[in-house]
């Protein structure tokens, strides 16, 4: 549907903000290198404050870089105001007409275009299809539910085909379980729309659930873009470890090419490129271990409760205290606090930082 599928590219983009309590300026993204492919479903993720809403607005042309260069396709855009641009963007807060019925509010921005009525009609009803709003157009938009009313906002934004469609945490006012619905929803309307996009949340689960890649930013720093599956399992630090799920951190220290020493123990750990010797921390994620009376490394349960679809265990290793969850415990041995027991690691679950 949309007429090209356009890439995205920020090279060295920094903004620089004056903090309005200190007087004293400070980078709110700094030196972002991004490459976002064409057709690709792209989230910036990370927590509040760390730079995701100011760099999509830089995108959309809301803000200005103070450094870097932003290309959509092969044009360097920093010199274009928004409506210059071709993207479109789809508001937390919706920002529809409320004294215009469905059709009006998606049809406004081809109305701005001058296309002939008979196009536009066909236009906007293609796009109510999509979204799933067939058939509603003469509803006015303040009789919507707010999973409807996102819809109009999705459909007025693709109406005008957009090489990049830019959402600003479009969920965030939905209940979770709506939340859920319309995740999915937004993420078949753009395959089925072919369009390149760009998502800011908060919400990992969120994140996973709908990209092909995330960038995950921390206080205006990228700190790794991949695939939701390789930041998972191959976390480029601690922050993204912590961030994205649940993490567990071992201190260690490496004793051979994948093997680690913890507790003076060794055991099976991905190490990559680290010097035998060095100090390490084992990522280790919840349901990355599980419980028996023999094995590898060796606790004391400290908590153990049942959530229904898991047993859930803090375990002390050494210092630390270990969350663990063992899926299925109907037909498994359930630990009691003051328990000895080992966690065994299937193999692969293990890191090294
Ligand atoms: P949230 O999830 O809370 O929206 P975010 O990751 O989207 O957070 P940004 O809105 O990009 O974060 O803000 C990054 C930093 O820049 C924050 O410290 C914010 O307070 C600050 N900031 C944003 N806009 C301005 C502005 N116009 N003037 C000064 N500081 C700003």
């Amino acid at each position: 549907m949309a007429k090209e599928k356009k890439g995205v590219r920020l090279e060295h983009i920094s903004k620089i903000y004056k903090d309005p309590k200190t007087g004293k300026d400070f980078y709110a993204v700094k030196d972002a290198n991004i490459v976002i492919e064409p057709g690709s479903f792209v989230t910036l993720l990370g927590p509040s404050g760390c730079g995701k809403t100011t760099t999509l607005r830089m995108i959309a042309g809301f803000e200005s870089p103070d450094e870097g260069e932003i290309y959509l396709g092969d044009e360097a855009i920093n010199a274009l105001t928004p409506n210059k641009r071709d993207t479109a963007m789809v508001f937390q807060s919706y920002a529809l007409l409320p004294h215009y019925n469905i059709f009006d509010n998606v049809a406004y921005g081809l109305r701005l275009r001058k296309m002939p009525a008979d196009v536009i009609k066909q236009k906007v009803t293609d796009i109510l299809g999509l979204v799933g709003l067939e058939g509603m157009e003469n509803r006015m938009t303040n009789q919507l539910s707010g999973g409807q009313q996102q819809r109009v906002a999705l459909a007025r934004a693709l109406v005008i085909e957009p090489g990049v469609l830019l959402f600003d945490e479009p969920l965030s006012n939905l209940d979770a379980k709506l939340r859920v619905s319309m995740r999915t929803e937004i993420r078949r309307i753009q395959q089925e729309a072919g369009i390149t996009a760009v998502y800011v949340t908060h919400d990992q689960s969120e994140a996973m659930a709908i990209s092909d890649q995330v960038i995950i930013m921390n206080g205006g720093i990228v700190e790794q873009i991949s695939t939701p599956q390789e930041a998972y399992y191959y976390p480029n630090n601690k922050f993204v470890a912590d961030f994205i799920g649940e993490a567990n951190f071992l201190k260690g220290k490496v004793s051979a090419q994948d093997t680690v020493e913890v507790e003076k123990t060794e055991i099976k750990c991905a190490t990559g490129s680290m010097d035998i010797g060095a100090e390490c921390n084992v990522v280790l994620r919840p349901e990355g271990a599980t419980l028996s009376d023999s094995g590898e490394l060796k606790g004391i349960v400290k908590y153990s409760c049942f959530m229904g679809a898991y047993q859930d265990y803090h375990v002390a290793v050494g210092d630390a205290l270990v969350k663990i969850q063992e899926y299925n415990p109907k037909n498994k041995k359930i630990y009691n606090v003051g328990d000895e027991v080992f966690l065994n690691f299937e193999n692969n679950t293990l890191y090294a930082l």
